[in-house]
């Protein structure tokens, strides 16, 4: 197989193409038991330590519904603006397969239990909505590992069953999005309502999020052509690059004279590429067929109404909310509400230094640099609101400059420790001591001749030189706005050299 050479325009989709793109998202549910049995959820236990006859399928068992799991579901359903069913029903969906104990999972066919729903995305200055065709629920599969690099070379194989039988809701958009930046924000939201309602804890690196991307492409006014179907990315930006590369490809193939094929694709993320998995199967190869041993799901309206007054304030009330209440810009109350925890992280700081625009910064600047650094999730904070707010506050009476500010920060984090304590022990307080500082000044101006020459030219720029040396001098201690006046003070205006 080659790779692709059309390149893309910044949008992900060639010139003069267009393409269409649905996402199917499995969402792990959070429940402390499996979907029809007492077995446990929890992530990372041995192999085959948390099965029972039920979960693996063993002749003359029975599968008993979850409760908190079909809650859980009808949440996940009303917080993206599903209908939900008050009659759905579990079907049989066979195949044979490895990870797949009964060699059929029970999933919901033709009645989902809910459906007709939708959610917005950022476009432009405004928002779009992405449509969802429906919400089921269904049992995950086990998990195979194979004894190399690829399932072609391996020895063997080896199937754990921990994850069999686990809750799952597929969520299935309508292909209402037209390049790789909205799929992307598409499931960014996703996840983020997932998060916001307790759903799932949606840790795409443990699974808990799965995405498969259906993808075709057409000229503008034209029918869609043949999609492909890329399975299990798992990871934002592997949704963005798997799309671009597909689209590309696709495009060249009918540029080529070719056709697309109606396949399963698998994305690389290591070669950066899909290659072709399995043509497809179509609905029929799963002969799907009423659970026998489980009834039809009847809900009671009321108590899907007792959970619609259940649900938190979703990401885009919270986001109003903070331009309103807080005065945010739009693109802050954005960012911030993008995940509930860090959300609440600003709001627990706010409530304690009511300086919003200040926290917002810090916020989305140091708290989301560390995280990034560190590879922790916004739920690993390692440092409580209250610690940051005393930060701030030390910032705001002179004690310490924000440059010390950020450092203190790093080791607060890294440490545990509180802002006063590092401070007092390292002896980072601000100085701001004239005398002191004008030594450093003087000192600064008297060994760089030629960038005092260069200031006085009109070259403001060589200020920063002079401020840089001074606050060196003073190991980063010296009080800015002290320095920036003394310099001024002594060089006079720039470009004032002669008058
Ligand atoms: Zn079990």
């Amino acid at each position: 197989m080659n790779e692709v050479s059309v390149r893309p325009r910044e949008t992900g989709v060639p010139a003069g193409w267009e393409a269409v793109i649905g996402l199917e998202v499995h969402v792990e549910l959070s429940t402390a038991s499996k979907m029809f049995c007492p077995c446990s959820t929890r992530f990372g236990a041995p192999p085959n330590s948390q099965v029972c006859p039920v979960c693996l399928g063993l002749p003359g068992v029975l599968p008993v519904p979850n409760r908190q799991a079909v809650e859980l579901a009808v949440k996940a359903a009303l917080a993206l603006n599903c209908r939900v069913a008050t009659y759905s029903k579990f079907d049989r969906k066979n195949y044979f397969y490895p990870d797949m104990p009964k060699n059929y999972q029970i999933s919901q066919y033709d009645l989902p239990l809910a459906g007709d729903g939708y959610l917005e995305i950022p476009a432009g200055q405004g928002s779009k909505r992405v449509r969802i065709r429906r919400l089921h629920l269904e049992e995950d599969t086990g998990k195979s590992m194979h004894a190399a690099d690829d399932i072609v070379t391996a020895r063997y194989s080896l199937v754990d069953f921990n994850r069999a039988g686990i809750p799952l809701v597929e969520i299935v958009s309508e292909p209402d999005m037209s390049t790789p930046e909205e799929a992307r924000l598409y499931l960014e939201k996703l996840k983020a309502i997932m998060q916001y309602c307790g759903v799932s804890d949606c840790r795409m690196e443990e699974g808990s999020l799965r995405c498969d991307i259906n993808v075709s492409v057409r000229r503008p006014g034209q029918e869609a052509g043949t999609r492909t179907e890329i399975k299990n990315v798992n990871s934002f930006r592997g949704v963005e690059r798997a799309l671009a590369y597909e689209i590309a490809r696709q495009v060249e193939v009918l540029e080529s004279g070719g056709e697309v094929e109606q396949e399963t694709r698998h994305w690389d993320e290591g070669a950066g590429r899909t290659h072709t998995l399995r043509t497809k199967e179509y609905a029929h190869d799963y002969r799907y067929f009423p659970d026998p041993d489980l009834p039809p799901l009847v809900l009671d309206p009321a108590w899907i109404e007792e959970i619609r007054r259940s649900l938190p304030e979703l990401p885009d009330a919270r986001r109003e909310r903070y331009i309103r209440e807080f005065g945010l810009p739009p693109y802050d109350a954005a960012v911030i509400t993008a995940s509930r925890a860090l959300a609440e992280f600003f709001e627990e700081t706010v409530r304690v230094y009511p300086q919003p625009k200040t926290v917002s910064n810090w916020v989305m600047g140091e708290v989301r640099r560390y995280l990034n650094e560190s590879g922790l999730e916004p739920e690993e904070i390692p440092l409580q609101p209250a610690a940051l707010a005393e930060l701030l506050a030390m910032v705001e009476r002179g004690a310490i400059n924000m440059r010390v500010a950020k450092q203190v920060f790093t080791e607060m984090c890294q440490t545990g420790r509180l802002a006063p304590e590092i401070v007092r022990e390292k002896g980072l307080e601000q100085v701001s001591d004239e005398a002191l500082i004008e030594r450093a000044v003087e000192e600064a101006i008297a060994a760089n001749p030629a960038v005092v020459a260069d200031y006085r030219k009109g070259r403001e720029k060589a200020l920063g030189f002079l401020v840089g040396q001074v606050m060196k001098a003073t190991r980063g201690k010296a009080n800015p706005q002290v320095v920036n006046r003394l310099l001024r003070d002594r060089l006079g205006l720039p470009g004032t050299e002669g008058v």
